[in-house]
């Protein structure tokens, strides 16, 4: 260790942010770190048993793929040591120097507004190494690479500002890491509470565990297990271990099966979105396995990119070990493999919804994106998805959700269309002038609020045969209703919507008398291939030049006393007819969000008002 060899680093800003958050403001569950340190070294051993498949050139090739920890209590320093791949100089200051997870701002301003603990977040965003200064004051990591060229090195740091990188020698291939603990954490250097810590939290790591010389851990493959034969503890461990998760899952799936491929699959449903929090995109987190052996910790296109909150193993035996991850997403067996558990999901979480309709409905709420994009996406599973779809409507209660399944069940005799409007909330949408006609028949409409429905129900078409249909839309045919009040004749009707068209010219695409109507005088209808005002707005907000003219069906309502009226002032007095004529289409055209420009609307607003006080 001569003083030439040290380099000197400082951390990258993201990192003192984080190691002062970790040091801080972790008090209740500094025991973590050990999970942490013990993680990594199995990962990288990991890596090691899949690199000799494919390479020839490992060096210390023959050593045993064990964890080794030794406590001393004496220097008050615990050891944690692996013959995994080890790093090398470039990878020291690459993977214990910077984040490499551009998420991980996002990642501190959200822990800091919203108020969650740490703890449920650590380690699903790299930070798994930095939890060593919880308690450490000081943390040596010698390391010597896999690669032949490699050198022997020591990372040293107090987890403050920097660390310093020096030549060691006497190692073998791997890392060690050596943790000098703080005054108030001795503790760690006590075998018997280290001892337990590892049953507790490492104790199905896929290598075995040596504490001072003595084998403590059961190595299993709990996802080849029966499912008879796992305890929800061994499951809890698992979740918490293999998926770096803290959080209680919400629901689970272990199956195996053997054609038309073998497959045994522990798949968990986390209960947190960490997307909902303003993070990247979730990778993929169910890890493809062959035979123990990790071929793949997050596969891209195993499972439908919508699937990607998922977290667990797959472990096929049909799949060649050397496959690379370039050539996975050709090879049909691994799109096979995919199909078959995407299926067994869906179908999961539609069992689940059903046991638990409440709980699903919590969940729902916290995920439904992915499942929008799913039917989006996902055509294979597209059916199985429409039945996860939940949403308010004018039957349920505030805040409550139902399913297209329940809409059918709440379905007039002989109904065969599933009503919908899309709006920007509930409020609106149910004051809107298109809902009172079904309302009055007591027709049910599924409330859309999100901005990703409307395009999400297009797609979607139909649930069983039914039509999904817009009630913005025009062509949406209702039988006559009783209401109350006298209609205007038949004949006065036409030539009052003669009059209407004659008048609105360009502005509208017809003018026709309806049976929509009970309070409003008049709506305007989106024609069948129009926009509504959601799209608009969508494509107003992604090219701020968009323009498009608003054309619209009138549809008037005859039994309304100022419609009757009109059809009276249209041969009395057409001018003011005219003026009436052109506000009530703006008015229609506000209520259903499609007026751009009010500024005519004012002005002969202001006209009408002075007319009406003489
Ligand atoms: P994560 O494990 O979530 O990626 P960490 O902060 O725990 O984040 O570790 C950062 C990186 O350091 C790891 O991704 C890995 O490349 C490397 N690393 C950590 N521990 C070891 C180890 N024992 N052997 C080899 N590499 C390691």
């Amino acid at each position: 260790m001569s003083e030439a060899t040290l380099e000197t680093h400082s951390f990258q800003a993201e990192i003192k942010q984080l190691l002062d958050l970790v040091v801080h403001s972790l008090y209740t569950d500094r025991e973590i770190f050990l999970r942490e340190l013990i993680s990594n070294a199995s990962d990288s051993m990991e890596k090691l048993r899949h690199l000799q498949g494919t390479e020839k050139d490992i060096h210390d090739a023959a050593l045993p793929l064990e964890i080794h920890v030794t406590t001393d209590k004496e220097a008050k320093t615990l050891t944690i040591a692996d013959h995994g791949i080890g790093m090398t100089r470039g990878e020291l200051v690459e993977n214990l120097g910077t984040i490499a997870h551009s998420g991980t701002k996002a990642f501190l301003t959200a822990m800091k507004d919203s108020g969650n603990s740490p703890a449920n977040m650590i380690g699903q965003f790299g930070v798994g190494f930095y939890a060593a200064f919880m308690v450490a004051e000081k943390v040596e990591v010698f390391s010597r690479s896999w690669r032949a060229e490699g050198e022997e090195l020591l990372w040293t740091s107090d987890g403050v500002s920097g660390y310093s990188i020096e030549d060691a020698s006497g190692l073998q291939r791997g890392v060690k890491i050596v943790l000098h603990l703080k005054e108030e954490h001795v503790e760690y250097a006590e075998e018997s509470r280290v001892k337990h810590l590892i049953e507790r939290y490492s104790n199905f790591v896929g290598f075995p565990i040596h504490l001072n010389g003595e084998r403590i851990n059961q190595v299993e493959a709990l996802w080849l297990k029966n499912k008879s034969d796992v305890t929800e503890e061994e499951y809890k461990a698992f979740y918490e271990f293999a998926c770096h998760a803290y959080d209680a899952p919400s629901y689970r799936l272990h199956f195996s099966a053997d054609a038309p491929i073998t497959i045994n699959a522990l798949v968990f449903v986390p209960n947190e979105n960490m997307e909902r929090w303003g993070m990247n995109k979730t990778e993929p987190a169910v890890a493809l396995y062959c035979k123990k052996v990790l071929i793949d910790p997050s596969p891209k296109g195993l499972l439908p990119d919508w699937m990607r909150f998922l977290k667990g193993v797959i472990d096929s035996a049909d799949i060649p070990l050397n496959i690379s991850r370039e050539t996975m997403q050709d090879s049909a067996l691994v799109r096979k493999l995919g199909s078959v558990i995407s299926k067994r999901v869906v179908k999961m979480f539609e069992k689940e919804a059903e046991a638990d309709p409440e709980k699903f409905q919590a969940f729902y709420k916290k995920f439904d994106r992915f499942f929008k994009e799913g039917v989006a996406m996902d055509h294979a599973n597209k059916d199985g998805l429409a039945k996860l779809l939940r949403f308010e409507s004018s039957m349920t209660e505030e805040g409550k959700l139902a399913s297209f399944a329940d809409y059918l069940t709440r379905a007039k005799d002989g109904q065969d269309k599933i009503y919908y409007l899309v709006g920007a909330s509930r409020a609106q949408l149910e004051t809107s002038p298109y809902v009172e006609a079904f309302k009055a028949r007591g027709l049910e409409v599924v409330y859309f609020t999100d901005a990703v429905d409307e395009y999400v129900v297009e797609t979607l078409g139909e649930f069983e045969g039914k039509k999904l249909v817009s009630i913005s839309h025009a062509g949406v045919e209702l039988d006559d209703s009783e209401s109350a009040g006298e209609a205007l004749g038949a004949e006065e009707t036409e030539k009052l919507c003669a009059f209407l068209k004659e008048e609105l010219g360009e502005k509208v695409t017809a003018v026709a008398s309806g049976k929509r109507l009970v309070d409003s005088p008049v709506i305007a209808l989106v024609p069948q291939d129009g926009m509504t005002s959601q799209m608009r707005r969508m494509m107003k907000a992604m090219d701020e030049n968009f323009k498009d003219e608003v054309k619209v069906e009138l549809e008037i309502n005859p039994r309304h006393p100022l419609v009757k009226k009109l059809a009276e002032t249209s041969g009395s007095n057409p001018e003011l007819a005219k003026l009436v004529a052109s506000q009530l289409l703006d008015n229609a055209l506000i209520a259903a969000g499609l007026l751009d420009d009010a500024r005519d609307t004012v002005k002969r607003m202001n006209a009408l008002m002075e007319r009406a006080m003489g």
